[in-house]
């Protein structure tokens, strides 16, 4: 199994830690999209760390991580459901040339507006209640200094990320300082675990993170440590998109809306940004729609998986 999330605690001291690959996972999030090779590396080190963030908090919902970005990236996103199921997108301005060495600067923080925002959603939101949203500036060379700043904000807590993405994988480490002794007296006589462990993690390349396995990355890094390991999950991608969606969105817009675009093109159009899904409603699918208020009286059929 290459994707793979591997969390654990360091037995006895106040650090825990998480390790996450995804080769299928990955590739089916990008395959249809085309994207040059820095915004690649951007959008996957995004997607590592959005799975390693959505299991490391204590939340039931969505984690969602967009870059907006003042360079020739536009806007990166990246959406993560609580059992791991992730898709992500990345719109570049028109015209933007970006180099092959591009980093996160040059990327999406040319003149330093660049924001990042996390969104966590709850999956009981109750009627009227908001999403809860951080934002923080793009500060740092890469994607994973600016969400341990991000971390530090919101959580209170020292955490380190390692991250590395290519066209065939993504991947990532987190470490995080639990508070205080968490009330177990014995976490006082372990006083370096945090320098000595973020030391070992910080030996790893992004070469070995992109070559090697979950477990293969974790024994390598913490060979000389006791783990108390959590059951392994499994990130994959899913797209949440489905025909039944689009037709509440078209139904939002409003009949006049709708129909002069049916009288101008013959067909309203949509592309799902996350999985390239194409759906048309012609005439007399729109006709239906706003008589019936559904897509289909056969039921919501989700859109096509990618292949
Ligand atoms: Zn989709």
């Amino acid at each position: 199994m290459t994707d793979r999330l591997l969390k654990f605690t360091f037995h006895n001291a106040p650090v825990r830690g998480e390790v996450v690959r995804m080769e299928g996972a990955w590739q089916a999030m990008i395959e249809h999209h085309g994207y040059p090779a820095p915004v690649l590396r951007l959008l996957g080190e995004m997607t590592a760390a959005a799975a390693l963030l959505a299991s490391n908090i204590k939340f039931a919902g969505s984690l969602t991580m967009q870059i907006h970005g003042d360079g020739p990236v536009k806007l990166l996103v990246v959406e993560c459901q609580p059992d791991l199921r992730l898709r992500a997108t990345a719109k570049l301005r028109e015209g933007a040339a970006i180099a092959d060495d591009a980093g996160m600067r040059d990327l999406v923080n040319a003149s330093g507006q660049g924001r990042c925002a996390i969104t966590l959603d709850p999956t009981d939101r109750l009627p009227g209640q908001q999403p809860y949203q951080g934002i923080v500036g793009l500060e740092g060379d890469s994607i994973a200094q600016a969400l341990e700043n991000y971390m530090r904000q919101s959580e209170q807590l020292d955490s380190r990320l390692w991250l590395a993405a290519d066209a065939h994988c993504c991947a990532g480490v987190l470490l995080q300082k639990l508070p205080g002794d968490g009330g177990r007296a014995v976490l006082a006589t372990d006083t370096d675990a945090w320098e000595r462990t973020t030391a070992l993690a910080a030996t790893i390349t992004a070469e070995e993170l992109l070559k090697h396995a979950a477990d293969t990355i974790t024994r390598r890094l913490f060979w000389q440590e006791r783990l108390d390991h959590y059951r392994p999950l499994k990130p994959r991608f899913e797209c949440r998109c489905s025909r039944g969606r689009i037709g509440r969105m078209l139904l939002s817009l409003g009949q006049d809306e709708v129909d002069s675009i049916i009288t101008e093109l013959g067909t309203v159009e949509v592309t799902c940004d996350f999985c390239n899904a194409r759906q048309a409603f012609d005439a007399i699918d729109v006709a239906q729609l706003f008589r019936t208020g559904s897509v289909n009286p056969m039921g919501d059929i989700p859109a096509a998986a990618p292949h």
